[in-house]
């Protein structure tokens, strides 16, 4: 299974963003694919229920609890997690539709105004449907625009244009200046996401699930310091495939 594709649902407050996130989940689901969701929130709620004994860990000070049953699991940390690395947490699946992140420019967009002054201040150049909620905004300029009822509509969009996650660096490896003009190509059908750092370098290096930008010569320069090491181990003198994890202690 390649990387997911990926489709952020935006708007404003009371939108109907779930209601939309809701019928594309269920129709892209109905389809055959595996469907993995996120949701932001700038709220500083407690994502956990009052009462219920992960919340009691945590309440004791517990930096993170987990709960599972025999088909769930839900673990709750008591930290921010990036989106990179909370869409790798959500396993094998072939689309995550994402809610509530209206400022990124990595993944390509699903705008849903509460009117028609509210399409430009959601376009960033990403956008690929406008869900129009209950007929109030049946126009978005050249965005096609799906009636919130037309959920095979828009999972057709979704399925024909929808691209994998790009790293949010803005680090130029891909020829654009940033994530946002990559995707714009991409759309364009001018390149894909596969050359972004993400998925294309030679090297890839992540740091707690990120990756960092490498230019030709550091990310060579890495390599070949670690293949000259692992010319000396006997049976890893010649891999096809290096992966290196390890911990680092920062409490200094
Ligand atoms: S290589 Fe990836 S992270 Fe860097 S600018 Fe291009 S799309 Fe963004």
């Amino acid at each position: 299974m390649g990387a997911p594709r990926v489709v952020a649902v935006v708007g404003f407050k009371a939108a109907g963003k779930t209601r939309v996130v809701e019928a594309l989940v269920a129709e892209l689901t109905r389809r055959g694919h595996r469907v993995g969701t996120l949701k932001h929130t700038a709220e500083d709620m407690p994502l956990d229920k009052e009462g219920t004994d992960t919340y009691r860990h945590a309440e004791a000070g517990a930096v993170s609890s987990a709960i599972l049953s025999d088909n769930r699991t839900a673990i709750f940390l008591r930290r921010a997690m990036n989106l990179q690395r909370a869409a790798d947490a959500l396993g094998e699946v072939d689309f995550i539709v994402l809610e509530g992140f209206k400022t990124i420019d990595v993944a390509p967009r699903i705008i849903v105004p509460r009117g028609a002054e509210e399409v430009s201040k959601l376009r960033i150049g990403v956008e690929i449907a406008s869900v129009d909620v209950d007929g109030k905004v049946p126009e978005a300029g050249d965005l096609p625009v799906v009636p919130v009822g037309d959920p095979g509509g828009l999972a057709d969009i979704v399925e024909a244009r929808a691209y994998p996650l790009l790293a949010g660096l803005n680090c130029k490896a891909c020829g654009f200046k940033t994530c946002g003009e990559m995707g714009v190509a991409i759309l364009a059908g001018e390149t894909e996401a596969a050359k972004c750092v993400k998925y294309g370098g030679k090297v890839v290096l992540r740091v707690d699930g990120s990756v960092v930008a490498l230019n030709k010569f550091t990310g060579s320069a890495l390599a070949n310091v670690i293949l000259g090491f692992l010319k000396t181990l006997k049976g890893s003198e010649s891999p096809h495939r290096v992966e290196l994890e390890f911990e680092v202690r920062g409490d200094a």
